[in-house]
């Protein structure tokens, strides 16, 4: 049933909490993709934000994904851990001077550009450094993508991109930037998006796009889609690796490819979330007059998603098979907000029993605090955990 049970006796030998990768999984899922996406020739960039470690960036590295960055340090980060220059995309609204500085120098394969204002400044700082540099644009494609607020990007009221009004002034700044070279539009309008349809609709905005900027003769060899392929949070042993070929399939199926031009997409979460798990031992273990609390040593500090975007990860309790029984799971920092599940079903539980918090392995450790002084917690990986 459940494919941690395997490690449980390791699991018992280590102080917890901490982070768990199942390698296994995560090679499957690389391969998932690899083989979905090379059908039709796509190139991928893996998104650094969701899982930033070592042993995470070497599969993706091996597997032959690019990277995609959100800022200087993981340009850096990306470089440092073998990504090559030219496969790397570095996107965000607030880059620094010393970001774009470091990008410029190191030539990656494309800045992407948030605004017309952040055109001129790219240009400015490569004509400073006497070069040229090749850019994407964003734009914004106005898309709901049907997932939690704090999670869309795409839409006109977002920061994220270049609205289609603003295509005229977009088209003089580029005229005017002699010091760069667009290669790519690019678009991303969110993430855990569970319905692909909101896929189907963000390829036929980017076609309308497209013919819009042929209006203002603006032409590219690259389009780049993004991530925000969902994952199952519900059920991860039931669905451990995401549907890619349908994803690529209906990519291939709605977006209109111009001759010589080359598909791109950063997927993040659906290359690494199912693969990792919070593991946790209850502290205590409170009955009350109308609901039973499990207190774990894991807080909002270790897994935010919860806290920040009411995610419900699957809870598993590892220690016993006992007759079930409902408890709310909390974590011991001080904020109401830290809770990772109301009303779940577990085994009886006591104190020192082992608790999973599955689906981390995206937007988990990257997103750790030290809130509370608390320390951040280490990391194991399935290949190395002695069993
Ligand atoms: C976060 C991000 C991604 C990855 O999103 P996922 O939902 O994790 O697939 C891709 N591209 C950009 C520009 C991003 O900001």
């Amino acid at each position: 049933m459940n494919v941690l049970t395997h490690f449980v006796p390791a699991f018992e030998t280590l102080k917890t909490p901490f982070y768990f990768y199942d390698m296994d999984l995560l090679r499957r899922t690389a391969a998932a993709c690899k083989d979905a996406m090379n059908r039709y020739g796509y190139q991928a960039h893996y998104a650094l934000k969701a899982n930033a470690n070592e042993p995470v960036l070497k599969v993706m590295r091996e597997a032959g994904f690019g990277a995609d960055c959100v800022s200087g340090n993981e340009v850096l980060w990306a470089i440092e851990n073998g990504f090559p220059p030219e496969k790397i995309v570095y996107s965000g609204v607030g880059k620094t001077d010393v970001e774009i500085n470091h990008a410029i120098a190191h030539r990656i394969f494309c800045i992407n550009c948030e605004s017309t204002q952040e055109i001129d400044v790219v240009n400015g700082l490569a004509a400073a450094a006497g070069t040229t540099v090749d850019v994407s644009v964003r734009l914004n494609p106005d898309i709901d993508p049907h997932t939690h607020e704090y999670i869309t990007t795409g839409l006109e009221e977002n920061k994220f991109g270049v609205s289609p009004w603003e295509f005229g002034r977009l088209a003089e700044k580029l005229k005017a930037a002699a010091h760069l070279r667009l290669v790519a539009l690019h678009v991303h309008v969110g993430s855990q998006i569970t319905d692909l349809p909101v896929f189907r609709h963000l390829c036929e905005r980017l076609n309308d796009l497209q013919d819009l900027l042929r209006n203002y003769d603006i032409q590219v060899e690259h389009l780049n889609l993004g991530g925000g392929l969902g994952v199952d949070y519900a059920d991860p042993d039931g669905h451990p690796v995401v549907d890619f070929k349908g994803y690529f399939d209906l990519i291939h199926r709605y977006l209109k490819v111009r001759s010589r031009q080359t598909v791109h997409v950063e997927p993040g979460r659906s290359l690494v979330a199912q693969c990792g798990s919070v593991i946790t031992r209850v502290l205590y273990v409170k009955n009350g007059q109308k609901k039973n609390f499990v207190v774990v040593d894991a807080g909002m500090t270790d897994l935010l998603r919860p806290a920040l975007y009411q995610a419900q990860h699957a809870i598993q309790q590892l220690s016993s098979q006992a007759s079930p029984g409902r408890y709310d799971v909390v974590g011991p920092i001080c904020e109401s907000g830290d809770c990772f599940g109301k009303n779940i079903s577990l085994p009886q539980t006591q104190r020192g029993d082992i608790i999973a918090i599955r689906s981390a392995g995206a937007y988990g450790q990257t997103m750790a605090m030290q809130y509370n002084l608390r320390d951040l917690p280490p990391a194991y990986y399935s290949n190395n955990i002695d069993i």
